[in-house]
């Protein structure tokens, strides 16, 4: 069994009185948290980090807090991956739009209305989990 770890991260901006969350348009064309492996030299909450700003091009995101791990299971070659991602709440203070990393495959990035973002997002098993408790440490 191969183990991969990665990390991710739900970003938010308060809009009209109300939040937006960022997704991405993966390689599957699923709509999703930006995420990726974490490198030997970093923390998770810097890979989260590092790759919010590579997938979706936002600097100067600021730590909320941690929100959960998930795990899946997928197959890469016929060989099982056994997959853990930490998942850290993001609050954009900015006013850039997302920049999509085309070249790594991600061919869309965006912030949509939480109710959207429900309707829109792909692996709902793990993403729909993972939003509602981020939308719980934004309420308290
Ligand atoms: P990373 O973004 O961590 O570098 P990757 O792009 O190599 O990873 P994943 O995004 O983990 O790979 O996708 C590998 C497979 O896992 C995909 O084919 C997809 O079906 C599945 N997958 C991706 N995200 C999720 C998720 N949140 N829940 C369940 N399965 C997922």
């Amino acid at each position: 069994m191969i183990y991969e770890h990665s990390a991710g991260g739900i970003v938010f901006k308060p809009s009209k009185g109300n939040i937006e969350i960022l997704l991405i348009k993966d390689k599957n064309n699923n709509w999703t948290f930006p995420k990726g492996l974490i490198e030997k030299s970093e923390s998770p909450k810097e890979a989260a980090r590092r790759e919010i700003a590579e997938e979706a091009g936002l600097e100067g995101i600021v730590l909320v807090s941690e929100i959960d791990i998930i795990h899946y299971f997928y197959r890469f070659h016929g060989k099982l991956i056994n997959k853990t991602v930490d998942f850290f709440l993001f609050q954009y203070k900015g006013r850039r739009t997302p920049q999509p990393q085309r070249k790594e495959g991600i061919s869309e990035a965006n912030w949509f209305e939480v109710k959207k973002a429900f309707l829109i997002m792909g692996y709902p098993k793990s993403n729909n989990q993972i939003l509602e408790k981020a939308l719980n440490l934004i309420e308290q």
